[in-house]
């Protein structure tokens, strides 16, 4: 993989231009997309955003999500999209196996591949060229980042500092984590200084749920939340009958994970859902627990030092118990 510098000097030349993300694009994800989607827009490539998967409706606020294809829905479309591209960005994830479906097309393809990403372990064989760094807060900073060092900072307009916001808000936990460095801020600094309404963003992924998933989180942290204060460690999990009862879709389980860490002295959150193809776990940490390695070694998973997600193909009970094992396993690393 050579460095992302090496396609500055190509910008200005028109091409067809791919960009896609991880499946069920969260805020940063999405926020990448679309941010450099405008950007590279005015210079007058023909852009197109598919995402491997669908998407929050939540997400359907940013400025371009209408016209995101989502590749399960236009597999057809997409692919014809995919044969004629001469550039594919593949933003927020680290391996072309994360796209799920899409993933064997992206494979078979012959065009240029630019890998611009912030996880861990990255799959830099399968990219021409690219960035791939841990102490980026997002993917949201990265594509700030590239635009500013490629010299075009002038093209950063309302809807480009609207996406590129968004995810960083996001990823950093609205600025909690220890991923919002100075140049965070920095970056929030030139964004307002540009003229970011930053209230409308908040607003925008923090106010804009439906009655349903409120009520939905009240029942799920009273009747689905276990505390096991000998590991420091709480486990959510969630049967098929509660996201049916509560109408849950795309992205209304977002944010879930985050409520447990509220609870003094915990270090580990780990959240399972009883997803149709497969039980979906989210893992999260406070301190030096490592996420990243515990997804990959008990749950065909990975992600961040604090942050990470993994899956299983057993029943949501056999997961649940193999996770009971394992908290015990790792009690030295969780007190
Ligand atoms: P979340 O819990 O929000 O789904 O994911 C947390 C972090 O872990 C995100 O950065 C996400 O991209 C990553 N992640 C989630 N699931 C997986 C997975 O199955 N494999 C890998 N490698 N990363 C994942
Ligand atoms: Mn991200």
């Amino acid at each position: 993989m050579k460095p992302l510098e090496e396609i500055f000097s190509q910008l200005t030349q028109p091409r067809k231009i791919v960009i896609t993300m991880h499946q069920k694009p969260d805020a940063d994800a999405m926020g990448a997309a679309l941010g450099l989607y405008h950007f590279l827009f005015q210079f007058g490539h023909s852009v197109t955003v598919i995402s491997p998967t669908n998407w929050a409706s939540w997400l359907n606020w940013m400025p371009g999500c209408k016209n995101v294809v989502d590749y399960d829905m236009h597999k057809e479309k997409a692919d014809a999209i995919l044969d004629e591209t001469d550039w594919l960005f593949c933003l927020d994830f680290n391996a072309l196996y994360r796209v799920k479906n899409m993933a064997t097309k992206l494979v078979s393809l012959k065009c240029t591949k630019i890998l611009i990403d912030h996880h861990q372990q990255p799959a830099e064989n399968e990219f021409d060229y690219g960035i791939s760094d841990t102490n980026k807060s997002s993917t949201c900073e990265m594509v700030y980042d590239l635009i500013v060092n490629s010299g075009y900072a002038d093209k950063i307009n309302e809807t480009v500092s609207e996406c590129i916001y968004a995810g960083v808000v996001a990823d950093t936990g609205s600025f909690r984590f220890s991923s919002a460095h100075a140049g965070v801020h920095h970056l929030v600094a030139d964004l307002k200084k540009r003229g970011l309404e930053h209230p409308r963003v908040h607003e925008e992924l923090f106010d804009n749920f439906l009655e349903n998933r409120l009520r939905f989180i009240g029942h799920v942290l009273l009747h689905r939340m276990e505390v096991f204060y000998e590991y420091n460690t709480v486990l959510i999990a969630i049967p098929k009958s509660d996201l049916l009862k509560y109408h849950i879709k795309t992205g209304d389980t977002e944010g879930l994970v985050n409520y447990p860490q509220t609870i003094q002295g915990i270090k580990l959150v780990a959240l399972v859902i009883d997803r149709d193809e497969e039980r979906k776990w989210s893992f999260r940490s406070k301190g030096n627990f490592d996420c990243n390695t515990f997804a990959r070694k008990y749950f065909e998973g990975g992600g961040h030092f604090n942050a990470s997600g993994g899956r299983s193909s057993d029943s949501l009970a056999e997961t649940v118990k193999k996770f009971k094992q394992v908290i015990k396993e790792n009690a030295e690393l969780l007190n």
